[in-house]
């Protein structure tokens, strides 16, 4: 009798683990199919804004909506494997979206950040600099007209990534890391990094900014500096000028940027200087990886014009330009103050 009960206590607690093991098995695939719908959701979203794109993309229509088909079905593929790939998936068909949108016919496009004067910077509403004059030249040896995008500094790799531009130039440094990412021209200058301080507290070597408050722009070779050599974060701005407003306000203890910039920020501003270059780096024009028409054509319109010497021309150009500006910029009369 008591084994008999026994035998049947044992019975109704396997069924019950039975159902437990069963009723949970049954959540999981509820969760994976919730988890499946919501990704196929915002992977069918993705694949909607791609065909708006393609439809806004007059020429190429059919080629580019079967690409952005073909990436969306990809995307929904992988998310079949799991939770974890969904992500990367939505990730993939976004980039596939942002890749539909075709250049307009007849121009190719230059994306660039325009707060590093005399490489680009705004006058008025346009963007001028040795980098545009560069990318207009390139445009030119291609048969097109420029078209320019101004993004913040550290998206201007991934826009480039995406599709949202065929041409990089932003006063970029080449890099090992950025060498894996993207294809460089020849460089087209050699430059470096800098201090910029308040004259009453000069930085000169590395080691001087050591447990200092440091600004640089984001994700630039200044930032990197500050964290591989200095062992260190740095305080983040999103272009020089900004980095120098807050040395003057006092917010930081030394700023570090490239140093034609920085040359630029402190014009007509008597206390401040920089140092000597902490680094030597080179710009080149980045473009996707796996063009190589294309980068044989960038290379031979930068070695044209670095042969010529229209390259220096348009360097004394533009940083004349920058100059007249930096002190247009300072004649301008201080905002009166307001009346109580
Ligand atoms: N040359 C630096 C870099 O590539 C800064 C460029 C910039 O701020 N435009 O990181």
């Amino acid at each position: 009798m008591k084994y008999s009960v026994c035998m049947f206590a044992a019975a109704v607690a396997a069924s019950a683990m039975f159902v437990g093991c069963f009723g949970k098995k049954d959540e999981a695939s509820k969760n994976k199919e919730g988890v499946l719908s919501g990704a196929k959701e915002a992977v069918s979203a993705v694949a909607d804004k791609a065909s708006d794109a393609v439809a806004a993309a007059a020429d190429k229509t059919a080629e580019v909506a079967e690409a952005a088909k073909d990436k969306a079905a990809e995307a929904v593929e992988a998310v079949k494997e799991g939770a974890d790939a969904a992500a990367e998936a939505v990730a993939g068909a976004v980039a596939g979206a942002a890749a539909a949108v075709a250049p307009k016919e007849g121009t190719i496009r230059m994306i660039t950040e325009a707060t590093f004067p005399p490489y680009e910077f705004r006058q008025g509403k346009e963007v001028v600099g040795i980098d545009v004059e560069i990318c207009k030249a390139i445009a030119k040896a291609l048969g097109k007209e420029l078209a320019i995008e101004d993004v913040e500094f550290d998206s201007v790799l991934p826009s480039l990534i995406a599709g949202k531009a065929e041409l990089a130039a932003a006063g970029i440094t080449v890099t090992e890391d950025r060498k894996m990412q993207v294809d460089f021209s020849v460089p087209y200058v050699r430059t470096g990094i800098v201090f910029v301080y308040a004259k009453d507290k000069p930085f000169e070597k590395g080691e001087d900014a050591k447990g200092k408050k440091v600004g640089v722009q984001n994700g630039t070779t200044s930032a990197d500096y500050v964290r591989e050599k200095l062992g260190q974060e740095p305080e983040m701005f999103d272009s020089p000028a900004s980095a120098f407003a807050a040395l003057k306000a006092g917010k930081v203890d030394v700023v570090i940027a490239d140093i034609d910039p920085a040359k630029a920020v402190i014009k007509g501003q008597d206390g401040y200087d920089i140092s000597d270059l902490l680094t030597v780096e080179e710009y080149a024009v980045a473009i996707k990886k796996g063009q190589p028409e294309l980068l044989a054509t960038v290379n031979k319109v930068i070695n044209g014009l670095k042969d010529s010497g229209e390259l220096d021309k348009i360097t004394d150009d533009m940083t004349a330009k920058a100059n007249a500006m930096a002190a247009a910029e300072e004649a301008k009369p201080a905002e009166a103050p307001k009346a109580e």
